[in-house]
């Protein structure tokens, strides 16, 4: 058996010794017998698992006793919806930055429960596709939020179809803001320290740098716990999963146990000090061989390239199915970038070994002597 390397950006590839290891244990879990597909949420054996999951992603994150982490479901849209369900109490709008496609689709559903504020914005999200995509200048959101009873401000830390990422610019002056600020990290989590103390709301879907679809991780803090609107979902109301520890209804158990194998990997490699370093590695190595190289283009400016999601574009377009097709022959797939910006997309997510960024920028330089 030969494994690809995989360039998804999500569902995406896992750590190969957690699918060996999740492999030994399918049928009979440490000797119990039973696979963890069919263990009761509630039994013994689950319930350490749980544990141990929660307690590996606090210590990975440094997550602080002010916080509470959750395990739900419904994904990063559904928490389109659930955050201002759980936030709205006594407010009608709050704020957004608008970045690209994942922010955008976050204020439309806003739109379904209050007013969103957008209080910034790149081109990239304005539609204008032709100019680069950027992080926008900060400096001016404290005087834009403040003072305007906002019940948060929202942003996507990293718009994973764009390649967009902050790096810290929200971070820094989070305390500064009168209402508590929400970060989507669903394609970036893990990938960085965070200084989780200054963040209202912490949230992603597990399917890129956690685990498998189906679990979604929520970060927070405890202060927001009972400031939901009373029509909003028991099963998705903050303060009543807390209170049940994540457990008030059947959670996707068996995503929660890969997703504590792959923090588990995490940890034993470093964390996310391990991970930040690695991501610079790799996305380094992509980076610079599209920039010295005049037929490859990014078109994200400089200072905001993700580290996670590296969208490039070839010199003629013609050749981009060429690219991928022979790409698939060296086990190089998934590199199609998304519709709405065309050329390539590499998801370069922490289970993504340099090794597989390296034979990907092997293969890009030999396609460029051939082909430019
Ligand atoms: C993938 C992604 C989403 C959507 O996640 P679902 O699990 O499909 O709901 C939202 N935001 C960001 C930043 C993403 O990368």
């Amino acid at each position: 058996m030969s494994r690809v390397w995989n360039f998804s950006a999500g569902p995406a590839a896992l750590p190969e010794s957690v699918l060996r290891r999740a492999a030994e244990e399918m049928l009979d879990w440490q000797g119990k017998g039973l696979s963890v597909m069919e263990m009761s949420h509630r039994s013994p054996e689950y319930t350490a698992i749980f544990e141990k999951t929660r307690n590996d992603f606090r210590q990975l994150l440094s997550v602080p006793d002010s916080h509470e982490v959750l395990f739900m479901q419904g994904g990063a849209v559904g928490m389109n919806a659930i955050v201002p369900l759980n936030l709205l109490k006594g407010y009608e709008q709050a704020a957004f930055i608008n970045t690209g496609a994942w922010s955008k689709k976050t204020i439309k559903e806003f739109s379904k429960y209050g007013l969103p504020r957008v209080v910034l914005e790149n081109s990239n999200a304005l539609g204008d596709t032709a100019a680069a995509s950027y992080v926008p200048d900060c400096s001016s959101l404290l005087n834009r939020v403040n003072g305007q009873q906002m019940a948060y401000l929202h942003y996507c830390d990293n718009e994973t179809i764009s390649g967009v990422e902050f790096t810290g610019q929200i971070e820094a002056i989070a305390r500064q803001f009168d209402c508590p600020v929400v970060s989507d990290m669903s394609s970036n989590i893990l990938s960085k320290p965070l200084d989780v103390s200054k963040y209202g709301v912490i949230y992603g879907g597990a399917q890129k740098n956690v685990g498998p679809a189906g679990v979604t991780i929520v970060v927070i803090d405890k202060s927001l716990l009972n400031c939901a609107l009373p029509i909003c979902p028991s099963a998705f109301t903050f303060g009543t999963v807390a209170e049940n520890g994540s457990m008030y209804n059947t959670p996707p158990t068996y995503s929660i146990y890969i997703a504590g194998l792959v923090f588990e990997w995490l940890i034993e490699l470093g964390g996310v000090n391990w991970a930040s370093r690695q991501a610079d590695q790799k996305a380094g190595l992509l980076y610079s061989t599209i920039e010295q190289s005049s037929f490859y283009n990014c078109p994200v400016r400089k200072q905001d390239r993700s580290r996670m999601n590296v969208p490039f574009t070839l010199a003629d377009d013609s050749l981009n199915a060429k690219f991928l097709g022979q790409a698939a022959e060296r086990g190089l797939v998934q590199l199609k970038g998304h519709k709405s910006v065309g050329g390539m997309r590499a998801s370069i997510y922490n289970a993504m070994p340099l090794e597989g960024v390296q034979a990907l920028v092997a293969f890009m330089r030999e396609f460029e002597q051939k082909e430019a």
